[in-house]
């Protein structure tokens, strides 16, 4: 309930530019028919706009042509208003796009395995610097608000400080951290984890891993080895809207490399154009299930398609 509060108090200005760039946009539409020829060039507009906004440039063709093909079926008098139509098409194709193979509610995932007294396990990927460690502890206090208890497993062994700084959070938040030295085996590390949960019948292991993207075959090679060992119930990709186009190489590398099952959504507070959201779940067909909106834990709100689509296009 909170948070879906603290999604509505975001509505004004998250993607903001991106918002306004859709807006000007529809306002200035003055297509006399839907004939191709017209059509042909409103998508162009439509699609430079979406690339500036760094949506991917496949995921703008496909938001193009299927926005042109919904409107070419559609039925419209010669000089009647144009925007209301383009306005209903686009969101409904915005949608389209951004609505993944398969949702996922995972506190109800949670809930699942809690009833089957086994630990629900979620291993996060993401290069360094994304915000992998501070959502791992959002989720943690997120979790713990709904009443399942949580460990989370130190397994990025490789970064100077990392285990201190999930230490740290662990102890704000009263959570217990499984961790060995700098060095170890990362996935002992998670196997550990996840035997404690088992041992003491705690509901949710949330795993750190590394992301030391300039040694990346050695790093997957890693985070392999942790998927094998512990087999976790969700492979969750961190990523950070900042970064824009890069955002969307370290998704793919990541979803060919390891498989993901969602993402999250980092520093969407900065983030003026956001385009890479629309991206994101257009090229993995996974969902996004949560947005990092802040630095404190509670800056968390959970994805809801419909709520961005309205947001960007009214
Ligand atoms: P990691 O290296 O991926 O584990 O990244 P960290 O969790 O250490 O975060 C890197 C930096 O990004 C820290 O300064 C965080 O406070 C900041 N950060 C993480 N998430 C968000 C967010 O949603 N919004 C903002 N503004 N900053 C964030």
């Amino acid at each position: 309930m909170l948070l879906c509060k603290l999604y509505d108090k975001w509505g004004s200005t998250l993607f903001d530019q991106f918002k306004k760039s859709l807006s000007k946009f529809v306002k200035k539409v003055s297509l006399k028919e839907f004939s191709e020829k017209e059509l042909n060039n409103f998508s162009e507009e439509l699609r430079e706009l979406l690339i500036k906004n760094e949506v991917a440039v496949s995921t703008a063709n496909e938001i193009c042509s299927l926005l042109v093909k919904k409107l070419l079926k559609t039925e419209r008098r010669r000089f009647s208003n144009p925007k209301p139509i383009i306005l209903s098409a686009l969101k409904d194709v915005l949608l389209q796009v951004l609505t993944p193979e398969k949702n996922i509610d995972i506190v109800e995932k949670i809930e699942q395995s809690k009833q089957e007294r086994r630990p629900f396990t979620i291993a996060f990927f993401g290069v360094n610097g994304v915000g992998k460690t501070l959502a791992i502890a959002k989720l943690g206090n997120y979790f713990k608000s709904k009443g399942f208890s949580c460990v989370f497993a130190a397994s990025d062994t490789y970064r100077a400080g990392s285990i201190q700084q999930l230490k740290i959070h662990g102890d704000k938040l009263k959570i217990k951290v499984i961790a060995q030295d700098y060095g170890s085996d990362a996935a002992a590390v998670a196997f550990d984890a996840v035997n404690h949960a088992l041992a003491k019948n705690v509901n949710v292991v949330l795993i750190d891993t590394a992301g030391r993207i300039e040694t990346n075959i050695n790093l997957m090679e890693e985070l392999r080895k942790i998927c094998r060992v512990v087999e976790p119930d969700l492979k969750i990709f961190v990523g950070d809207a900042l970064t824009g186009n890069a955002l969307i190489s370290q998704v793919m590398l990541f979803n060919n490399k390891i498989g993901i099952d969602g993402s999250i959504l980092n520093k969407v507070d900065a983030v003026k154009k956001g385009g890479a959201a629309v991206s994101i779940i257009d090229l993995t067909k996974k969902p996004i299930l949560f947005l990092g909106t802040g630095q404190k834990y509670t800056d968390l709100i959970p994805f809801d398609a419909k709520k961005l689509v309205q947001q960007l296009l009214f």
